[in-house]
């Protein structure tokens, strides 16, 4: 291999990212790490993180991002703030492009992560981290004793709900439509809960409060009612995109755009991609668990299952 193709490059840069690059640097891999221009991944949008262990006072998601950064770099991680414009996974070595620049490398981690499909409206952007939530486990525990909204109408937005009961005093399930999309289950047992009320027909129009949510204002579509909700909390629970289109036609995705990964040798863990030299990790590959601490493991599995597979081919290539 030429002199310029690197062990590995690691494209995204949340926790999954990170992680991989820690175990990877300290491996002697010298990952390249293409960040992205809006580097940390969705930690950046969230304010207090208190449910990462090793933290018992909790700490900012920004500096804790900042602190994963830092780790990887210690160990010789070298990071390009960019995003990658294009890759060609097709054959060894591998190239990834930031605009006209090639980087190539033996193996490459996928760890793009995912993004909450959010309303759109400029106020709920300003409040995000202040009182609206794309994450009832990470966020609920603020709201203890408090009264709350969830918007959505699937199983994520019923599952947000009843976990959301645990702290909140009422939680109003807001739906665009008078009929859920969530399962049966769900649906009955949010049914079933006596702190959870139901908004139908109604979108929010906009999220009121200066520094923290003090309400939304809510739009009836049947009747072009307009009223004013007082809580202190909005849930967007709309569903998901990963952010995998970059892999359109080379990585195989499930339906939902979600990278397919596979155990190496039929073994788990599970970070192996269709393509040979390929990893996968975090929420670009789960859209189950989506915490800071199962994509920092999938990340460090990713980086192991990279080192094992590179390990094996100059192994290879040795004995031939
Ligand atoms: P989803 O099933 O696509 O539901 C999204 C919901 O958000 C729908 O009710 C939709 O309304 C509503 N919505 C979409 N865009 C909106 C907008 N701009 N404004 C207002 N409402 C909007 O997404 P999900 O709930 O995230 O679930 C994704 C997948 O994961 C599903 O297959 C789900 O079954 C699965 N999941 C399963 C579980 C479980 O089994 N425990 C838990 C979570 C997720 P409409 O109904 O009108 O389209």
């Amino acid at each position: 291999m030429p002199d310029d193709v690197r062990e590995v490059i690691i494209i995204g840069s949340g926790p999954a990212g990170l992680t991989a690059a820690v175990y990877a640097a300290r491996a002697n891999l010298h990952p390249l790490m293409i960040e992205g221009v809006d580097a940390g991944g969705q930690l950046m949008l969230t304010t207090e993180v208190e449910n990462y262990p090793g933290f018992p006072e909790g700490i900012l998601g920004p500096d804790m991002m900042a602190r994963f950064r830092e780790q990887a770099e210690r160990f010789g991680t070298e990071f390009v703030t960019a995003n990658v414009s294009k890759v060609d996974l097709s054959a060894r070595p591998f190239s990834v492009w930031v605009d006209d620049e090639e980087h190539r490398s033996r193996a490459v981690i996928v760890s793009t992560g995912a993004r909450a499909r959010m309303l759109g409206l400029e106020s709920e952007a300003q409040l995000l981290g202040h009182g609206v939530s794309t994450c009832a486990t990470c966020d609920g525990f603020f709201f203890r004793d408090q009264e709350i909204a969830v918007v959505g109408g699937g199983d994520s937005a019923l599952e947000e709900a009843l976990f959301l009961t645990k702290f909140a005093t009422k939680v109003t399930l807001i739906h665009r439509r008078a009929e859920l999309r969530a399962s049966k289950i769900m649906q009955d047992r949010a049914f079933a809960n006596e702190r959870i009320e139901f908004l139908w027909d109604s979108v929010v129009e906009d999220v009121l409060g200066d520094q923290t949510l003090s309400g939304l204002r809510v739009r009836n579509v049947k009747t072009d009612a307009v009223s004013e909700l007082p809580v202190t909390g909005m849930f967007v629970a709309i569903g998901h995109f990963p952010n995998t289109n970059l892999f359109d036609g080379q990585l195989d995705r499930d339906d939902e755009g979600y990278v397919l990964t596979k155990g190496l040798a039929g073994e788990t863990p599970a970070t192996a991609t269709n393509i040979e030299g390929v990893f996968a990790c975090g929420d670009c590959v789960d859209h189950v668990y989506r915490q800071a601490v199962t994509a920092a493991g999938m990340g460090c599995q990713a980086a192991i299952d990279t080192e094992r597979w590179l390990e094996a081919k100059a192994h290879e290539e040795r004995s031939a």
